[in-house]
């Protein structure tokens, strides 16, 4: 199923074109202040004809696979044929910008829910079918040294959260975006879901899977967990979705010790 969605999106990016985004240190920097990603809605080189197309093709392999139920299916097929899809797309690309912009003001509790939407099969869907457009869209981001001014745990583009990681030859720990793909650097030692700096709360552990090694760093405050490709001894980059779905055996090992991603 991964490796059909793959396909789909790598078909549509060879002709999404570069974006223009303006980036400097100090745009950058002023971002960094304020917690609020870079890339607003109305810069993606959005081609509504290839969105809609992928929209309604993610749909068929999701249910083809099972993954996506008659009525979330039916309704996903509405939102594509409807005119109003660019809508729909935009308020799901700014839920997450703003869920950070809005942390980033002290809050008294935390009220809402954090996990960023794993479990609606509709944003599951425009998730990966805005893929092809967000990576486009990172690379340009990503070839920037000052894209180090970023400390956040969320996306410095699009304000996604990570769902992977990769650690460097120089052992440092790069964050994956879930949305966009752009990595970036993080504390290796903090969650990146509840910003958990102790040291002793942090239960990371080292795995060995097919040719290559991983890391699960798990939370025990938030009890979420994250997934790295170790490249340190790697014979290949960290392809993300690949990997992702190669160490599924780590999640049900974290889930068994009472974490969930
Ligand atoms: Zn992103
Ligand atoms: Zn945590």
């Amino acid at each position: 199923m991964h490796l059909e969605l793959l396909e789909l999106q790598r078909r549509i990016q060879g002709r999404v074109p570069l974006p223009w985004i303006e980036l400097n240190a100090d745009i950058i920097t002023r971002h960094n202040a304020e917690a609020r990603p870079l890339l607003a809605f109305e810069s993606i080189p959005l081609e509504l004809t290839d969105l809609r197309l992928l929209v309604r093709q993610t749909a068929d392999v999701l249910r083809r696979f099972g993954a996506l139920d008659d009525q979330d299916y039916q309704k996903v097929q509405a939102i594509g044929r409807d005119m109003k899809l660019l809508a729909v797309v935009g308020d799901w690309y700014r839920s997450a910008a703003e869920r950070h912009t809005v942390a980033a003001v002290p809050v008294g509790a935390t009220a809402s829910s954090p996990s960023g939407g794993g479990a609606d099969p509709i944003a599951e869907v425009l998730a990966l079918a805005m893929r092809p457009f967000l990576s486009r869209c990172a690379e340009v981001l990503q070839q920037r040294s000052d894209l180090g001014l970023w400390t956040h745990s969320h996306c410095a583009l699009c304000g996604g959260s990570p769902d992977f990681a990769v650690i460097t030859p120089a052992a440092d720990r790069m964050l994956i975006c879930g949305r966009c793909s752009l990595r970036w650097k993080f504390a290796s030692l903090t969650c990146p879901y509840c910003q958990n700096s102790e040291r002793t709360r942090i239960t990371s552990f080292a795995a060995h899977l097919g040719e290559h090694d991983y890391r699960v760093y798990a939370c025990d405050v938030c009890h979420r967990f994250l997934k790295a490709f170790d490249a340190r001894r790697a014979t290949r980059p960290v392809m993300p979705v690949v990997d992702n779905v190669a160490t599924l055996p780590l999640d049900a090992a974290a889930i068994q010790r009472g974490y969930s991603n």
